[in-house]
């Protein structure tokens, strides 16, 4: 009987493509259960909607009731947890869907997937594994030097952060409270196809596409780490399949670059792809708009744990995965044409107060 993996999330960026890669290269049978919020969009799932081994339910992960019963029926040897509230300028004007779903949710998930491990008999109870996605947000900001590990001190500086920190260490704490197999894996800044559009990305890519200007946040200095969507997923996998429970595993693709070299090479892509009708290049619509409140300026992961233990390696680099991406949203405008139509126009998040 093939393994059962629940993914939480799956209708979302990151779990869609981990749902998508499981179904085309494995033999798992896979659950996705999704509240199906703004961000979650089951045409991110069309490619494997269906394959025998693959259903979807739509729930919500702090129901606490409806878990336990998907637990009982599809009887998961793997959770995969991603399910969250993911935008950090969305929780800085309202964090109540944060602290619900990241700190709530994920609680109600550890109670049912523990009281799930403890029924088991004892050689699946051995493989069962909880795995928690989370971010290197939750380290706080780095100045220009040094690097995230698995041992750097958490210090969570937006209401996104704080939430997921707080979810890691409830994770941690079933761990070595109840014994829960868990993983923890905290990943730098994810790009790649389906990545909805509120995103740096894939907001710059359909802004330039629309002629309109590129906002860049301060002077577009912040710099961030860029993983592959797709190398993500990949890594995913090869912790479930061989990470040790209680374990923390950082995930990055070694590509640092400040937002407003991400900018530039997007536009540098389209310029070739698309160049624009009157010729000029997509720089030419930059423009500097105010800094997020409290932005953190670097953000950087050592991924060697994950590379020397279990021999993971992206297997894009920055130039090779943008290309991608770029060309995937110049193929698929119809996936994006119904998101900004349904739920979101590009509009600026992020500059209200909390209250
Ligand atoms: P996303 O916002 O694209 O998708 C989140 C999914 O969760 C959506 O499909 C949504 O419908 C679902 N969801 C939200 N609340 C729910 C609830 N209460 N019950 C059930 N489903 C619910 O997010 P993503 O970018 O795919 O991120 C996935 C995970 O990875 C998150 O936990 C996020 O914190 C983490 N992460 C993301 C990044 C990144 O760069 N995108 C980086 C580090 C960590």
């Amino acid at each position: 009987m093939n393994a059962r993996v629940l993914v939480t999330g799956g209708a979302g960026f990151i779990g869609s493509a981990l749902v998508r890669h499981l179904g085309a290269e494995s033999d798992y049978r896979v659950l996705n259960l999704d509240k199906l919020t703004y961000a979650g969009s089951l045409s991110s799932v069309e490619p494997i909607a269906d394959a025998p081994t693959y259903e979807f339910v739509q729930a919500d992960i702090c129901d606490g009731p409806a878990i336990a019963a998907i637990f009982a029926r599809f009887d998961p040897d793997i959770v995969v947890h991603l399910a969250a509230e993911s935008h950090v300028d969305r929780s800085i004007d309202g964090p109540d869907a944060f602290i619900e779903t990241n700190i709530v949710g994920t609680y109600r998930m550890l109670r049912a997937a523990t009281q799930h491990w403890k029924g088991l008999e004892p050689a699946r109870r051995e493989r069962f594994r909880f795995h928690h996605v989370s971010t290197d947000e939750v380290f706080g900001s780095l100045g220009p030097d040094g690097f995230f590990t698995e041992e750097t001190p958490y210090d969570p500086r937006s209401p996104y952060s704080a939430s997921k920190a707080g979810s890691d260490h409830i994770v941690r704490a079933w761990h070595h409270t109840y014994g829960l197999p868990t993983l923890v894996t905290n990943c730098s800044n994810n790009y790649g196809p389906y990545h909805f559009p509120e995103k740096l990305v894939p907001l710059m890519i359909l802004k330039a596409l629309a002629g309109e200007p590129l906002p860049v946040y301060g002077r577009g200095d912040n710099v961030r780490d860029w993983l592959f969507v797709e190398d993500h997923v990949r890594a995913i996998r090869r912790v479930f399949e061989a990470g040790r429970p209680g374990e923390t595993y950082n995930v990055g693709g070694r590509a640092e670059r400040t937002n407003l070299e991400v900018v530039r090479a997007i536009c540098a892509i389209l310029d070739e792809l698309r160049p624009r009708a009157d010729g000029r290049p997509y720089t030419d619509g930059i423009a500097f708009v105010a800094d997020r409140p409290g932005h953190d300026l670097r953000y950087a992961i050592d991924a060697s744990k994950l590379e020397g233990e279990l021999g993971w390696v992206p297997q894009e680099s920055f130039d090779t995965g943008l290309r991608k991406t770029v060309g995937w949203y110049l193929a698929n405008e119809p996936w994006w044409r119904a998101i900004q139509a349904g739920q979101y126009g590009g509009e600026r998040l992020g500059l209200k107060q909390a209250g």
